[in-house]
């Protein structure tokens, strides 16, 4: 039988009491996979998906449920792309039916809640899923409340934040197309942690080059409440360069700190003035998946504090949880990153079931950008354990050269596209 079933499916074969003893999800004792060990992930993103796929690579006699309610998943890395006219929303879209061919059990549902006591997920549909360890990995939410007149309805109508891959991502590229030329693009990223720091000017640039290829009186500008950010040097002279005049990047002294939006009138007020854009791209503040604070995993940060060499939670026994929702140190919320942190609480969790240590482990992060065609660069660390929790190896990683020739520059952006490539099929292929 297909570990890869539709919702209908499921729910039918819940009824008949054949899901839970074909697949192992109830474990009653004569069940006939009592003797394996269960283990649920929730959330089918880069942190989830890693997690589900290397659990049972490493051990293929657990049994590995992912709870996930998309059929499909778009990836957030490459988006900016697809906002900047250079790639398709198909081609940034994964599925779950590699991972199925697998023997992992993917569950077409939304977790709602869980029993740390009972050790139980409730779906949706009320049904309960048994783990013996459970793997959390909802990404992130983000602060609807951060400026007056902001609302997820203004995001999902005319302010995309396009934070989230999918139908905002289609929404900001189409507003984009839509724009005169002449007219203003207006992003808006949040303070830190948020997910991919390097993630807004990667889009200012892509967006840069739509406008200069296909409405080259427009500009863009960035309003930005942080006084720098992520490879600012970088992308500073690669503005310059590519895109001389179009892109401004106003920071907090020149008035980049939102206090407000209008919809009606399509403007931002800021500490120092009020700002009309054609396009509004507000990326509001975040915090950890909404689940994450359900499930009480979260602190006071907003974000999920885990055991670094295990990735478990320090609130929660038994509950690791991993990617943009956990505070993993020096780790960025990075694709890349939520990958190490999956195959690290895998392992982890095959050697905790076994009653063994779990091993320190050594996390790496790469993060490439594109600024034009042919034109990348790219941050990279290697990251270990230290009395302070997870730090960056000095020395480990660092950056593309500020002064890297041009075929440097080429091949980064070559090595964007193999980066994406392989990190894709690594975790759903
Ligand atoms: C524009 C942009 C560009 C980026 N570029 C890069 C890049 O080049 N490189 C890089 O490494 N990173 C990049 N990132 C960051 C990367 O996308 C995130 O860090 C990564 O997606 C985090 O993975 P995650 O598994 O924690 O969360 P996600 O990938 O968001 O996955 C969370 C999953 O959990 C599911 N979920 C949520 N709640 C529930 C529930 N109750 N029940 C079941 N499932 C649930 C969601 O449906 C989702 O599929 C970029 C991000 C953006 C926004």
């Amino acid at each position: 039988m297909s570990t890869n079933i539709s919702r209908r499916d499921f729910n039918k074969l819940l009824l008949t009491g054949v899901a839970g003893a074909t697949m192992g999800l109830f474990g009653g004792s004569g069940s006939a996979f009592a003797a394996s060990r269960r283990v649920v992930v929730i959330g089918g993103g880069f942190g989830g998906a890693s997690a589900a796929k290397y659990l049972k690579k490493l051990d293929p006699s657990l049994s590995v449920t992912l709870v996930e309610p998309k059929a499909s998943y778009a990836t957030c890395p490459f988006s900016n792309w697809v906002i900047g006219g250079l790639k398709t929303m198909p081609e940034i879209t994964q599925t779950y039916a590699a991972l199925a061919r697998r023997g992992i059990v993917i569950v077409p549902e939304a977790a709602v809640s869980v029993d740390p006591v009972k050790s139980t997920v409730k779906l949706k549909s009320g049904k309960l899923l048994h783990y013996d360890r459970l793997v959390v990995a909802p990404g992130i939410d983000f602060k609807w409340d951060a400026y007056e007149g902001y609302s997820q309805g203004l995001a999902d109508s005319s302010m995309p934040h396009a934070y989230q891959a999918g139908p905002q991502t289609v929404l900001l590229h189409k507003q984009l197309q839509a724009m005169k030329d002449g007219g203003t693009v207006l992003i808006c990223p949040p303070a830190n942690p948020f997910r991919c720091p390097p993630g807004p000017y990667e889009r200012a640039s892509l967006v840069a080059h739509y406008l200069k290829t296909n409405k080259p009186k427009s500009k863009v500008i960035i309003l930005d409440p942080k006084e720098k950010f992520s490879k600012q040097g970088l992308f500073t002279k690669g503005w310059q360069r590519l895109y001389p005049g179009m892109i401004e990047w106003r920071g907090p002294a020149a008035g980049g700190k939102i206090v407000s939006v209008d919809g009606a009138s399509m403007s931002v007020k800021t500490e120092l003035e009020t700002v009309k854009g054609d396009v509004i791209n507000i990326i509001p503040p975040q915090k950890a998946g909404q689940l994450a604070f359900t499930l009480g995993l979260t602190d006071a940060s907003g974000w999920c504090p885990v055991n670094p060499t295990s990735f478990e939670s320090t609130i929660h026994k038994n509950i690791h949880v991993i990617g943009d929702a956990c505070k993993a140190g020096a780790m960025p919320k990075s694709g890349f990153a939520a990958s190490s942190q999956g195959k690290v609480a895998a392992a982890a969790i095959i050697r905790l079931l076994k009653g063994q240590e779990p091993v320190p482990p050594s996390l790496v992060n790469t993060c490439y950008s594109l600024l034009a065609p042919g034109y990348g660069i790219s941050v990279a660390g290697v990251y270990q354990l230290s009395p302070e929790g997870i730090t960056e190896i000095p020395g480990s990683g660092g950056l593309t050269p500020i002064d890297a020739a041009d075929d440097q520059l080429e091949q980064e952006a070559m090595f964007a596209e193999g980066w994406y490539n392989n990190i894709v099929r690594d975790i759903w292929g």
